[in-house]
């Protein structure tokens, strides 16, 4: 009855089932993506690098009012520091958009906003961390310092320290384990505070100085290079992430690690994918968009109006109805699960698990426990999805994000479908999740593009 046909289903590698000429493709691929971690570290560093790489391929600013035709290629920057581009098709308006949603906030360290002061000669930044992050891994390392200080007439000063060859780094001490013998015993969360993440940034005292000379000393290097007094810090976004660039991982070169893979790795390749497909009859849309690690609250957040005000607008433009569009909308939640981690099996469920290299990753729900917190895509879209993942050739997997007692985690996909918009989360699996140096494989990155390209082209 079923001689012809394979009714078992496993999983196989991309080496496997795509071949050479795709992963050297990947490998050529991966070249620009390290580009852009390293041009991009901040959601506004990857706001200004998806305008160049958006305005090179002929897309120009819109605003709330500007006209819209089938055919324009646009994009609309949100305060500098999420992007959403659009391209309008020649097909009714009606039928829908297709959307892709990354996000490129990723966790860090900020300044709090009084963050200098000085104890015993040393003098240091106090910091607030962004996102899930594990303290301690962001000890005894260079840090670089990005971010953008806007003083009181409007000014605003862009500052980054710590990427160039001879830039000093922010560095966090730790306790050397000579000392450290009452750690031990200790938990984790005891032992790794908040309040110890304070970054080292001066022991120099200034001459003639009474109080605090060694602050004394940062804050004249801080006037004479960027113009700015302490007060300047009360308005500003300065933080703190890995000074180092992405590298190349293993032998075979196969992996990256890098700062920031969640989730420009999913940002990147919806990006690229947009600009490089060739259709002109579907809308399509991809958001870019911000605070995803904080719960997407906020005007730059996907939880803000403007995808809402954004898709009204187009409706209107085009003869629309904007309920009738997001009805018919679909979206590609665009953000990284956890890959399989063999020295960590007991966390995952293998069978459900994202495999290194197997390609880009779908994910039904997210969530944690008894699936809270997710929007679970319909089997209809993960059929539709099955359906363009396979006519194209992208190989993909499915997977769930760790054993479902263990833990849990979210995406923008619920504030997508909050709107009445079908969408499914699909991303590229990552090693290593919110450490200062995530790590991905090189053929999975590469099917995620081919999987967006896929989806604005079906
Ligand atoms: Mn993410
Ligand atoms: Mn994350």
């Amino acid at each position: 009855m079923s001689e012809n046909k394979n009714l078992r289903y496993e999983k196989k590698t991309v080496y496997e089932l795509a071949g050479a000429t795709v992963v050297d493709e990947a490998y050529e691929y991966a070249k620009n993506y390290v580009k852009f971690l390293d041009a991009a570290k901040t959601e506004r560093e990857a706001v200004v690098e998806s305008v160049r790489i958006a305005e090179a391929a002929g897309y120009r600013a819109w605003n709330f009012g500007d006209p819209i035709n089938a055919g324009d290629k646009l994009y609309y920057n949100n305060r500098g520091k999420n992007i959403f581009l659009m391209r309008i098709g020649t097909e009714n308006i009606n039928n829908g958009i297709r959307i892709t949603a990354a996000h490129i906030d990723s966790p860090r360290l900020d300044l709090k906003p009084v963050p200098l002061y000085e104890e015993h000669g040393m003098s240091f930044f106090k910091t607030h961390y962004y996102g899930g992050v594990r303290k301690y891994q962001w000890l005894a390392m260079p840090l670089a310092l990005h971010g953008v200080v806007v003083k009181q007439d409007g000014t605003v000063v862009d500052v980054v320290v710590g990427e160039d060859e001879t830039d000093p780094v922010m560095y966090i001490t730790d306790l050397l384990p000579h000392l450290a013998r009452a750690q031990g015993s200790k938990s984790i969360n005891e032992v790794f505070q908040a309040e110890k993440l304070n970054i080292l940034v001066g022991s120099r005292p200034v001459d003639g100085e009474e109080k605090d000379a060694v602050k004394a000393g940062v804050l004249n290097y801080l006037y004479e290079k960027y113009g700015i007094a302490e007060d300047d810090f009360l308005s500003a976004e300065l933080s703190i992430v890995p000074a180092a660039k992405a590298r190349d991982v293993g032998f075979d070169r196969s992996m990256i690690c890098a700062y920031g893979h969640d989730d420009r790795v999913c940002a990147y390749p919806s990006l690229t994918a947009m600009i490089d497909s060739t259709d002109t009859k579907h809308t399509a849309m991809c958001l870019l968009v911000d605070k995803e690690e904080t719960g997407s609250d906020g005007v730059t957040g996907m939880q803000s109006s403007l995808i809402v005000d954004v898709i009204a607008e187009i409706a209107k433009a085009l003869g629309g109805n904007e309920a009738a569009v997001r009805a018919n909308s679909k979206c590609l939640s665009s953000d990284v699960t956890a890959t399989f981690d063999p020295n960590y099996a007991d966390v995952y469920e293998h069978r459900n698990s994202s495999l290194i290299g197997c390609g880009v990753c779908l994910c039904k729900y997210t969530g944690s426990g008894g699936k809270g917190g997710t929007s679970d895509a319909s089997a209809e879209m993960v059929g539709w999805t099955r359906r363009f993942l396979n006519e194209a050739g992208v190989v993909w997997q499915i997977s769930e994000l760790g054993k479902t007692d263990v833990g849990g985690g979210g995406t923008v996909a619920k504030y997508m479908a909050n709107h009445n918009i079908d969408t499914i989360d699909i991303g590229v699996g990552v090693l290593s999740m919110h450490a200062p140096y995530e790590l991905i494989a090189k053929v999975d990155l590469y099917e995620a593009y081919r999987a967006f390209k896929a989806f604005y082209q079906f």
